[in-house]
């Protein structure tokens, strides 16, 4: 199935109604036969509907279809994006452990590893996405992930996949990848040897800025790289705290079987069949939106790169952009997504600028159809240190735009009033 069929049928069996919109399972429980049914169930004999922290009709659809829209095999939905990048890394690392990320990443992610995973016990070391032969000075046999961003945020760096897959793989190592902003229509990091993906579902997959999402997918064949793979135990050797299973040995998809029984059963990130739903509205016009998006940016990009107050424009698209060759050789059709950002002078400027445009909102998301303009330094990445500001490339001037669906002459005015006004 082509991905733009997926996006309508994927993962879809129609009940005995023959519903043609997915049923929104709104439940907490599912009724069990008899007690011997509800041990299968329990012992995965059979597989099926137990809890809805757990599993549930409306999100495995949403699971299914977006696993193969990203050419997986399995995913898993969960409550936010964060949480979803939680799981991952949760899941390959534990206290003791290293990550190694890049430093251009989504603020939130930056300070989830920077910050909160150390509390948990695991050390996240920083390279340049730019630079990815420097992951082998940080590896070590306590490394469990390599994190980075496929199209980042806000920076708007495109990362070579391959290069960090093959050091990956050099060392047996898991790689987590945030596809979020290129989404699998632009992009399917998978394709180019990445083993999990995550994404915040919360942004181009509802697409209206209606719900909080995040979803984990794994890739094809992912157990030949963890078996007998010393880095990763937790999938080879018995889990005490589901009566002995070893998750490679159940020949279900490993990482989200585990994300499923232990995370999501312990720490509860689950999403609700409701926002599963919208994400599946959301799936069906995702091949149709990403282009505009895409056109409308560029767009918007050329205008901005010829006015003088624009010091830097920050698109891949654009053909002088350093990150250029590799949109092209990792973007379909070279279509860069919405997401670009522009430097002008000092805060002062960018501050008056976000406050006199009109089409444009001020807001934390990306990815809506209704075009959003955020101002880094002052929200999103305010937390941070102006060392981690200066490695993650936000700078006070910076200011990001998420290109919406809009008539770009419509929103190239608005830009033009503001900086000029
Ligand atoms: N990843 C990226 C690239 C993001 O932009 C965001 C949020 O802006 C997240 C992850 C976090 O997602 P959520 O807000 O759904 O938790």
């Amino acid at each position: 199935m082509k991905q733009q069929t997926q996006a309508l049928h994927a993962g879809y069996e129609k009940d005995r109604q023959g519903t043609m919109a997915v049923p929104i399972y709104q439940t907490t429980a599912y009724e069990f036969r008899d007690v011997q049914h509800a041990a299968n169930l329990f012992a995965l004999e059979e597989l099926g509907n137990i809890y809805t922290r757990l599993n549930n009709p409306t999100t495995d659809v949403f699971e299914k279809r977006f696993a193969a829209m990203e050419g997986g095999e399995a995913a898993l939905a969960t409550a936010s994006g964060m949480a979803a990048i939680f799981y991952a890394i949760a899941n390959a690392a534990e206290a003791g452990d290293n990550i190694v990320c890049a430093s251009q990443l989504y603020g939130g992610t930056l300070t989830q590893a920077a910050h909160t995973l150390r509390r948990f016990g695991i050390e996240a070391r920083f390279f340049n996405v730019h630079d990815p032969d420097a992951i082998e000075k940080l590896v070590d046999e306590k490394t469990k992930a390599i994190f980075f961003e496929t199209l980042t945020n806000p920076s708007i760096d495109v990362a070579d996949i391959e290069a960090i897959t093959a050091i990956a793989d050099r060392h047996g190592i898991l790689t987590v990848v945030d596809n979020t902003v290129a989404t699998p229509i632009l992009c399917q990091p998978l394709s180019y040897g990445v083993d999990v993906v995550v994404h915040s579902a919360s942004k181009y997959t509802t697409g209206q800025g209606l719900a909080i999402g995040g979803i984990v997918v794994e890739r094809k064949g992912l157990a030949e790289k963890l078996a007998s793979n010393p880095r990763y135990p937790q999938f080879n050797e018995p889990d005490a705290s589901y009566h002995g299973l070893v998750y490679l040995q159940t020949g279900l998809p490993p990482f989200t079987l585990r994300a499923r029984l232990s995370l999501l059963r312990d720490l509860g990130a689950v999403v609700s069949p409701f926002n599963s739903w919208l994400f599946i509205q959301g799936l069906e016009t995702l091949p149709i939106r990403m282009p505009i998006h895409s056109k409308n940016a560029l767009a918007v990009a050329e205008f901005l790169q010829s006015h003088p107050k624009v010091e830097r424009v920050n698109y891949p698209g654009l053909p002088d952009d350093p990150n250029h060759a590799l949109a092209m050789k990792y973007f379909k059709d070279g279509m860069c997504s919405g997401l670009l950002s522009f430097e002008v002078a000092d805060f002062e400027t960018a501050k008056k600028i976000v406050d006199s445009v009109e089409i444009f909102s001020l807001v934390v998301n990306i990815g809506d159809s209704k075009s959003i303009i955020t101002h880094p330094a002052s929200t999103t990445h305010q937390q941070l240190s102006p060392e981690e500001l200066e490695a993650c490339g936000v700078k006070p001037g910076l200011i990001r735009l998420s290109i919406g669906l809009e008539d770009p002459a419509d929103l190239i005015d608005d830009l033009k009033r503001a900086l000029e006004g």
